[in-house]
């Protein structure tokens, strides 16, 4: 029988559901078991694509292109689970579905609700996530906090799933908040009245995660315990990690997690093996060396915009035995003050992430040359590449009106432009070259030296793309286009010739790093760092 888990949150939102999630995959995968992981985000929106990263933080995509919700990148970074399309549900998606059903005459005359229609759908979706040989678990993520207008649906179709499959074939994880107030002393009252508000709906909690500063004692859980019906046991602690999240799974696992779990879900598996994990937190406890990597864009106030891009840096760091401390660079103050040397003087190498539109554009190219000129580890990732270019085509091409026309549309010199498929792309939602692709290497090259192989399958989220017109010219002048599509077509990779580290990709290597498999980019740029700060 397979076993379903739902993960809801309480009190307030950005409480770390998704790492949460992730976390208790990755204990449940290190006992053998074989689980899929469904994130579920109760807004309007068919997927997370059209959404600004002020709105949702990064828009992380899948093998088979979804645009979905980082924690997906969690999933992706902690677990083993495959993630596609099917494993990120909207609101917008579901209440699609049921009115093309309706449209299509499939509920013979019948008023359609949001029991059981609604209800049914969702359940459908996530039962056939499930359906695939030999799953055990399949862990499901509501997002939102209990209590919201717009997650009612989702806790009711899962409140269902015991009504459908048994007790013990059904577990609620509960994540709340125990807030410290001034004198140090913790508050449960708060979790009180989330866990009411879970029961009002007809769910009781299995296992509550207590986010803390600290590891609540026994009183403390006992009280909790009482008020909520819930095992003290099962209160674990969900305290403040100091150095990295990747223990997270091991502080989960130290209060017996999984194997509650496992036990009230009644499945039979070896113990946890989490050597793998323990690995990870002892070369960042025990790094001697450190380097500090610049991200220079537009959107650098908000933590979770380059959430995958800073945690793949991590993972590099950790390929290295290294720390690596992270600094955000707007563009735009690149822009006003052109003061490089005072910008980049601590900083031992930079990336320049994907983006959209005008807004900062300049002073990435002019970052991009200090890096250049300077000898400076670069990492330009999609857009990093095609800031490469418009600045290489400017500066050692001479051609000074060099541009994308995403920035320039009538632009006299489009160095990068339009993908031909996109010409007649009127809509905005899930209509760019978007997910798993193959590219060629070139041998000989700094991509090839990290791959080691010829061809390579990364995932894509772009519009435009190099101006073929203009790769003879570039090639001419030394640029080195490392990477193609088989077809030849596109240009996927380049890197400036006599540089100690500069590399553009068209592709995001950043969503298919994990801490305990860094991507082999990654590793290279924080090694090239390290050494440009020796
Ligand atoms: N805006 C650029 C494009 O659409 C880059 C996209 C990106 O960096 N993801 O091609």
């Amino acid at each position: 029988m397979r076993k379903y888990i739902f993960i809801t949150g309480g009190v307030c939102s950005s409480l770390g559901k998704g790492i949460a999630a992730a976390s208790l995959g990755a204990l449940l995968e290190s006992r053998g078991l074989k689980i899929r992981m469904i994130k579920i985000d109760p807004y309007i929106n068919v997927d997370a694509g059209t959404m600004s990263p002020y709105q949702h933080g990064e828009v992380f995509v899948t093998d088979d292109g979804a645009e979905t919700d980082l924690d997906l990148g969690n999933y992706e970074r902690f677990t083993n689970s495959p993630l596609s399309q099917a494993n990120s549900i909207t609101t917008g998606q579901i209440y699609q579905e049921v009115i093309k059903k309706e449209r299509e005459g499939r509920y013979l005359g019948r008023t359609v609700q949001v029991i059981p229609h609604i209800t049914d759908e969702i359940k459908n979706r996530i039962v056939s996530i499930g359906e695939e040989k030999d799953i055990n678990a399949i862990i499901t993520e509501i997002g939102g906090t209990v209590g919201d207008i717009e997650s009612f649906p989702f806790l009711e179709a899962a409140r269902q799933f015991v009504h459908d499959f048994g007790r013990k074939n059904v577990l609620f994880v509960h994540l709340t908040l125990i807030p410290e107030v001034v004198g140090g002393e913790l508050k449960t009252k708060p979790t009180q009245h989330s866990v009411k508000a879970l029961r009002e709906i007809g769910i009781q909690p299995d296992i509550l995660l207590c986010r803390a500063p600290h590891l609540l004692d026994k009183a403390t859980r006992n009280k909790i315990s009482l008020f909520t019906d819930v095992d003290e046991e099962a209160v674990i602690t969900a305290y403040d990690v100091e150095s990295t999240i990747y223990e997270i799974p091991l502080v989960y696992h130290k209060q017996k997690l999984d194997q509650i779990v496992v036990d009230r879900l009644e499945i039979q598996t070896s113990d946890a093996h989490l050597d793998l994990w323990q690995e990870v937190v002892n070369i960042h406890h025990s790094a001697k060396e450190s380097v500090t990597v610049g991200i220079v864009g537009k959107y650098v106030n908000l933590n979770d915009t380059y959430k995958s891009i800073h945690e793949a840096l991590m993972h590099g760091g950790i390929a290295n035995k290294a720390g690596v401390n992270i600094e955000y660079i707007d563009s735009e103050k690149i822009e006003k003050s052109g003061d490089m040397d005072e910008t980049f003087r601590h900083i031992d190498g930079f990336l320049i992430p994907g983006g959209f539109g005008q807004r900062g554009i300049e002073g990435m190219i002019l970052a991009a040359g200090y890096a250049r000129v300077k000898g400076l580890p670069y990492f330009g990732i999609c857009l990093g590449l095609q800031i490469m270019v418009i600045e290489y085509a400017r500066a050692v091409l001479g051609l000074k009106d060099a541009n994308s026309t995403e920035f320039a549309p009538e632009g006299e010199c489009p160095v990068v432009s339009l993908l031909s498929e996109q010409m007649d792309v009127k809509a905005y939602g899930g209509t760019m070259r978007l997910g798993r692709s193959e590219s060629s290497l070139k041998s000989g090259t700094r991509i090839y030296e990290c791959y080691n192989k010829n061809s390579i399958f990364e995932r894509h989220r772009h519009r435009y793309e190099v101006h073929n017109r203009f790769r003879k010219d570039l090639e001419e002048n030394g640029l080195i286009i490392s990477g193609v599509t088989p077809d030849y077509m596109l240009v996927e990779s380049i890197e400036w010739p006599d540089h100690p580290w500069g590399v553009g990709v068209q592709f995001h290597p950043e969503f298919t790093s994990k801490p305990i498999k860094p991507h082999p980019l990654f590793a290279n740029f924080i090694e090239a760092c390290l050494e440009h700060s020796m």
